[in-house]
């Protein structure tokens, strides 16, 4: 139930994704304990976390599909409704039909979105449309191929087109280039890069590469269930560990290689996955200029 009067530190028009004390619990399992998060127009946020800690749960908590069971989640302000395209997705497994070519890929999101009439008197509009948006991720000269004949980072593009094409406010990539090789992964990077710069959209992205996360993220959360705060159970529900501010310039490849680098990546290694470090909660990073922890005086005082 969302409760207006938690929203203490919701800025209209400044935050695009914003919850605070949110929990989600299936049955009497508690997997995300009191998130707290607001992240403003235009950041590109990473998230990474240890596997079954809630990353995909948030999400789909965020794209409407699943809802909170208790706390504040506004999306642009308004309660999270059920899934529409103002929230785009980009999956792992590229989601793609193996009987429509790349262009009729792209047109898909407009034939779910009007009636067939409508479709058939705007096609040669939305085909331009949709060839400029081809053009933007770079498969413009493989237009009329079907997902056989392509590459897993075409793949991937020609889903990414197919999400922007919609203007999603938000562009949600849940492990997008998991199933990439190396190259392909980093070609795509840079690629995701130059369209958020592109575009000044707001992304949140999960990913497992904790380098990925700090390369790409002007943000990086980590969410852990790896956390101490008095109890002597600590297997409960995953909480906001680390929040990250690393800026909106976009980074050079070769910024890896560097010591500063380096350190980022250890710190969100130990903070996020390392069971016996159990940082407390009074404890937790929190750099980013967004960052607020809503611990009530009695988990304070304990
Ligand atoms: P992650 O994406 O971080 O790997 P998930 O969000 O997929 O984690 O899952 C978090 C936890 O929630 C897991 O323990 C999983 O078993 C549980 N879970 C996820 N979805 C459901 C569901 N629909 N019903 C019951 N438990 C679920």
């Amino acid at each position: 139930m969302i409760d207006s009067g938690l929203r203490s530190h919701y800025r209209e028009g400044k935050h695009v994704i914003y919850s605070e004390n949110m929990s989600k619990m299936y049955g009497n399992k508690t997997v995300l304990d009191d998130i707290d998060l607001a992240v403003t127009s235009g950041e590109f946020i990473t998230l990474v976390g240890p596997s079954g800690c809630g990353k995909s749960t948030l999400l789909r908590l965020l794209l409407g599909e699943e809802t909170a069971s208790s706390g504040t989640l506004l999306i642009n302000g308004q309660e999270v409704q059920t899934p529409d395209p103002t929230r785009g997705i980009v999956y792992q497994r590229y989601g793609l039909f193996p009987h429509l070519t790349v262009l009729e890929h792209v047109l898909l999101g407009f034939r779910f979105q009007l009636s067939a009439y409508r479709y058939f008197l705007c096609r040669k509009e939305l085909v331009e449309k949709a060839m400029q948006y081809l053009k933007r991720v770079r498969m413009d000269d493989h237009k009329d191929k079907y997902p056989s004949q392509l590459s897993g980072g075409q793949q991937q593009r020609v889903a990414i087109a197919q999400t922007l094409i919609m203007k999603p406010k938000v562009l949600m990539m849940d492990e997008p280039y998991g199933a990439l090789d190396p190259f392909t992964r980093e070609e795509l990077q840079l690629f995701i890069l130059e369209l958020w710069e592109e575009t000044k959209m707001t992304i949140f992205f999960i990913t497992h590469d904790l380098e990925e996360a700090v390369y790409l993220g002007s943000g990086v959360i980590g969410l852990s269930q790896y956390y101490d705060d008095g109890r002597r159970n600590w297997k409960r529900g995953a909480r906001i560990v680390t929040d990250l501010n690393l800026g909106r310039e976009i980074k050079a490849p070769d910024v890896k290689a560097t010591a500063e680098f380096g350190r980022t990546v250890r710190l969100l290694r130990t903070d996020c996955f390392t069971p016996n470090h159990l940082q407390h909660v009074n404890d937790f990073t929190m750099q980013h200029p967004d960052s607020f922890m809503s611990l009530s005086d009695e988990q304070k005082q304990r």
